[in-house]
């Protein structure tokens, strides 16, 4: 049984708690668990719940019906988050884990660590003691190749992951190490769980190649109980009749879990199926099933490796993963998180300074336009985690007015949906505000719901509320309704609208948007859903206030390496060609074009702006001739920023 006690108990308090436990029989045991302070109680003694619960200081009493507890979403109900260094886990983010399997030499870590964190990987891999089947086989270099995973890890900015295998080691290896693995053979070593969780570091616990679910989380169980916080759960595969593949990936044990336990859940493709060329669909179907993760081997020449060569994806492979997690995570809901990129020089001359450490440069506060649970503030969670500290706007010039005074950092501005198109007002803004730059870009798949009070159903409605982007993308659904639409600034606002009704017209009023804003308003969703098409996708753009003329520091976490991106507006003269001309500067130095669009001069008829999006050229510099040329050539010209697109 666990104990949740009210955040700030007195020592009183607590004490009468105890007193209380211990006077039935029970042994007890303190400890925090995510941001609770808790009791964990064992014992069989009888006890009157309710009593308990009515004590002063007890928030909440968990008795869970299964036989872990720590680990129970019966015990906590959101997600845990765990952290590692400045990595999280869990929550809305996708974090892959990527080394080798073996260190072999500093050379060869640092090496894999360059190439998989230019990838995308935010922690790095790698045993320094290996656990082999043969004992002829390579065991790793000890000691010596976890001082060699810390430095690639130091000169990298990349928390670092390794096995330890037995009890005697586990301490020597605490500072050198941001997270302890325990493999899967060792999976039920009781004693070597009790010492690493007492270390109180984050440890990533393998799935045993023939342990229930249930065993699993029970080891999981003897890491919290030991005193550590953040387990993250791994599954690797476990044995099955099946020789085609190492082992067998159990891709239902990830819903499982979710089920079953807050904890963050990961996969090991590489050691699930064993064979290179399958790891990527297997860790692809991983990400699809609700993973919140992939640790994954990656080996410069993987040939050439002392362990697990044949599982190893070389660099490429790997890149290619990511860039697939990436296309795929939006589909579930969530973003590939990736390392915070320190100090990229960009072409044009615009440089972004960011600390390695990510942290934020001006307000801390990121500005987003609607009320709570409007998906703009969705996409700010992704870009910034769940915590961070936010400032809601009611207009979109609102959210630029606060982004250049400085009242945020950033802000997060939604510009196109691949439905409905471009919203221009926001397009028209970078206009206005000069000293605004696009310094970030994520794609949020949108799914609509049609939103009412608990008292309304399909025939009580009469009036739809949204945003008029959200009626373009139901279009299908509303067709098959009589009801009048009303439009707001924002779907969370339409959201909130509805409990401002008298209650005698809540029944008759529905709004469409997104299932998080019935959430923070406590309103019932009546259909999921409801977008014409479920590629239904709104591309936001993170802007910044450029410091001195045309410095914009970049979100952390929104990309590791070069900016691939640009945005551009200009106007041309009124004559033959004048367009043809800038895009031709372009094409001649292979710049591709991503979008094209005019929007009319305010004020000017009949002549227009155009805005040009540009995937950016591997080559420093090339760039820069570009919009050189281009100044030559245009009458009105804006750079709006060069930055990592979403895909
Ligand atoms: C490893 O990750 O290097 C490893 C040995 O994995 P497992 O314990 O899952 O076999
Ligand atoms: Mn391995």
């Amino acid at each position: 049984m666990i104990v949740i006690l009210s955040k700030g108990i007195s020592v009183h308090d607590k004490g009468m708690i105890r007193a209380f436990l211990e006077e039935r029989g029970f042994s007890l045991r303190e400890q925090t668990l995510g941001d609770d302070e808790i009791i964990g109680a064992a014992g069989k003694a009888a006890l009157d719940i309710q009593e308990l619960t009515l004590l002063p200081g007890v928030e909440r009493v968990a008795a869970t019906s299964k036989p872990f507890e720590l680990a129970s979403r019966e015990t906590k109900s959101g997600d845990s988050i765990v952290t590692v260094g400045p990595v999280k886990i869990g929550g809305s983010r996708i974090s892959i884990i990527a080394g080798p399997c073996a260190v072999e030499s500093q050379e060869q870590i640092l090496e894999t660590a360059e190439r998989v964190r230019e990838s995308g990987a935010v922690i790095l891999r790698g045993g320094a003691f290996k656990p082999r089947t043969s004992p002829y086989a390579f065991q790793g270099l000890g000691m010596k190749g976890l001082e060699y995973m810390k430095t690639a890890g130091e000169k990298l900015s990349m928390p670092i992951v390794t096995e330890v295998v037995s009890p005697e080691w586990a301490a020597q290896m605490k500072d050198l190490t941001d997270m302890f693995q325990i493999g899967a053979r060792n999976m039920q070593n009781f004693e070597l769980l009790k010492k690493v969780g007492a270390l109180g570091k984050p440890v990533l616990l393998k799935r045993g190649p023939s342990a229930t679910i249930e065993e699993w989380l029970l080891s999981a169980e003897y890491l919290l109980a030991s005193g550590t916080r953040d387990v993250v759960l791994c599954e690797r595969g476990i044995r099955t009749f099946e020789t085609y593949t190492r082992n067998t990936l159990d891709i239902s044990a990830i819903p499982v879990i979710k089920r079953l336990s807050h904890l963050p859940v990961i996969v090991d493709p590489s050691h699930a199926v064993g064979i290179r060329n399958m790891v990527s669909s297997a860790g692809l179907a991983a990400i699809a099933a609700g993973a919140d993760g992939l640790t994954v081997e990656v080996h410069p020449r993987p040939d050439a490796a002392l362990s697990d060569g044949p599982q190893s994806l070389y660099p490429s492979q790997f890149e290619r993963l990511m860039r697939d997690i990436e296309a795929l995570a939006p589909v579930v809901g969530k973003e590939l998180l990736r390392t915070p990129r320190a100090g990229t020089k960009l072409t044009s001359g615009v440089e972004t300074p960011v600390s390695a450490e990510g942290t934020l440069p001006l307000s801390d506060k990121i500005a987003f336009s609607g009320e709570s649970g409007a998906y703009a503030e969705q996409a700010l969670m992704r870009a910034f985690g769940e915590d961070a500290p936010r400032l809601a706007c009611s207009s979109f010039s609102g959210l630029f007015d606060a982004v250049l005074e400085g009242s945020a950092g950033f802000g997060v501005v939604p510009v196109e949906n691949s439905l409905a198109g471009s919203i221009h007002e926001n397009y028209d803004l970078f206009l206005r505000y000069p000293d605004i730059a696009i310094v970030g870009e994520l794609k949020l798949r949108i799914v609509h719901c049609l939103i009412a009070h608990e008292t309304a159903a399909l025939d009580t409605i009469k009036v739809v509320r949204s945003h008029s982007q959200g009626f373009a993308q139901c279009k299908d659904f509303l067709d098959k309704y009589p009801w009048r639409l009303e439009s707001c600034y924002n779907t969370a606002a339409a959201v909130a609208s509805i409990l401002k009704e008298s209650e005698l017209e809540r029944p008759t009023i529905a709004a469409i948007a997104g299932e998080a804003a019935a959430r923070a308003h406590g309103l019932t969703v009546i259909k999921e859903g409801i977008e014409t098409n479920p590629l239904n996708y709104t591309r936001f753009v993170i802007i910044s206030r450029k410091n001195n003329g045309d410095i914009a520091p970049a979100p952390p976490s929104m990309g590791s390496g070069k900016p691939n991106k640009a945005s551009l507006v200009f106007s041309v003269s009124d004559k033959p060609g004048s367009l043809i001309t800038c895009l031709k500067i372009m094409s001649d130095r292979g710049i591709n074009m991503i979008k094209l669009e005019s929007r009319p001069i305010q004020g000017q008829p009949w002549r227009y702006l155009f805005y040009v999006d540009v995937s950016l050229p591997k080559a420093d510099g090339e760039f820069d001739f570009v919009l050189e040329e281009l100044k030559t050539k245009t009458e009105d010209f804006h750079f709006l920023g060069a930055y990592r697109g979403a895909l």
